[in-house]
């Protein structure tokens, strides 16, 4: 029986997609360069490794009947290599190629029809110039490749940023989108299984502090009509990717008329959906499915992989909030007041296990579940002022 899972990389969501699959029986296998790390913690074995070794990946792969990642930036050549072995490899390394260029993503979903915000391809300080005088300011000046939690990008105010973010990103590899002035951010968790079959979670809204995520709100305060556009726009977007697994999509919904350079579809205060990323993986905004949902997208994942029926992504409460738990100080992590935390009804909180802790690093989270957002929000909230790590 095929049951053994390789995952590339060792952090909480690897971590999380371990727990799911041990609870399914499965055996796994963890790469990652920290010995001890957050899922070789929970794994069956780790194998200590830079994720871009070839020996290392080559090491998972004879332990891998299905082949995993937590890392959208592993190398497409070895990925495409142990999937010629006959493993199956899931985000497809196709997939990642596409996404892990947000410039290429962008385009992609720009060809596939789905609404993004205006962005153009910038080489020097002149375009750059010139998309200002375009799109107008302020604008978002963005690193291609290796960006993540808003790192590798950079506000352009005013034509007198311009030499601040080049300088602050490189020259190379670089474009700019127009910044979309939009009312929440929202994120939906979309799976498919090897047999092509699709399923979605609620849409949410998602919180960021300083570029990082730092609340989820689910299901989203948004009007039916704009959560089924958005249900609409995933679906869509899957349909165009290849590969199975779980991922992430992250939008924007705007009221703005004025911000689309295709103003003749728009009127004035319509609600429109635009769609910002794609994460070919699971995410921080679906980590709230652990509690309230049938199955959340740790489980959800494991089964798309392997070939497993998709479960049902029915939310069991009516709300559902979920607060990251970011580090504060720079030191051996100490998690204090767990259990004040847990006194708090509908409060469940997940600790990464990583041995030190740093400024906003993700170091765990907490999910409160409840009758509405109002007082899961408060629970979460509550719980997180209890905790320091
Ligand atoms: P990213 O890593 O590119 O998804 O950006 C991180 C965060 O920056 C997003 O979650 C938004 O809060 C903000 N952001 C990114 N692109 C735009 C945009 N075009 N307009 C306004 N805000 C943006």
């Amino acid at each position: 029986m095929k049951n053994r899972i390789g995952i590339v990389g060792g952090g909480q969501l690897a971590r999380m997609l371990t727990i799911a699959a041990k609870q399914l029986g499965f055996v796994v296998t963890v790469l990652d360069p920290t010995p001890n790390a957050p899922a070789g913690q929970v794994a069956d074995a780790q194998i200590v490794g830079d994720l871009n070794n070839e020996t290392a990946m080559m090491q998972l792969a004879t332990h891998s009947d299905f082949l995993t990642l937590e890392w959208e930036l592993a190398n497409p050549y070895l990925l495409g290599k142990i999937a010629q072995k006959g493993i199956p490899v899931n985000p497809s390394a196709k997939t990642l190629e596409i996404i892990k260029d947000k410039y290429e993503q962008k385009l992609f979903l720009q060809k596939a029809g789905i609404p993004v915000a205006d962005f153009v391809e910038v080489k020097t300080k002149h375009d750059i110039e010139h998309a200002g005088e375009k799109f107008g300011y302020p604008l978002l000046l963005k690193a291609k490749i290796g960006a993540y939690d808003g790192r590798g990008n950079f506000l352009i105010k005013t034509k007198q940023d311009i030499a601040k973010g080049l300088e602050k990103l490189g020259s190379t590899n670089l474009y700019v989108e127009k910044f979309v002035p939009f009312e929440k951010e929202l994120a939906i968790m979309v799976a498919r299984n090897t047999n092509g079959e699709i399923v979605t979670y609620p849409v949410v809204e998602t919180i960021h502090k300083n570029n990082i995520l730092h609340i989820t709100l689910a299901p989203a305060p948004i009007e039916k009509t704009l959560a089924k556009k958005a249900e609409m726009l995933a679906r869509k977007t899957m349909q165009q990717l290849k590969g199975a697994g779980v991922f992430g999509i992250e939008m924007f919904l705007t009221r703005s008329a004025s911000f689309h350079s295709d103003k003749s579809s728009e009127r004035a205060g319509q609600a429109k959906v635009l769609i910002n990323e794609i994460a070919p993986r699971v995410h921080n905004s679906g980590h709230y499915t652990i509690e309230p949902c049938i199955t959340s997208q740790f489980e959800q994942h494991i089964r798309a992989i392997t070939g497993l029926p998709l479960g049902k992504t029915t939310m069991l409460t009516k709300a559902a909030v979920m607060v990251n738990i970011l580090g504060e100080h720079e030191r051996k992590a100490t998690v204090e007041g767990l259990e004040k935390a847990l006194q708090l009804p509908g409060v469940s909180v997940h600790i990464y296990g990583k041995k030190e802790t740093r400024k906003e690093r993700k170091m765990g989270h907490i999910t409160a579940i409840g009758d509405s957002l109002e007082q899961c929000l408060r629970s979460a909230k509550k719980a997180r002022s209890y905790l320091s790590i």
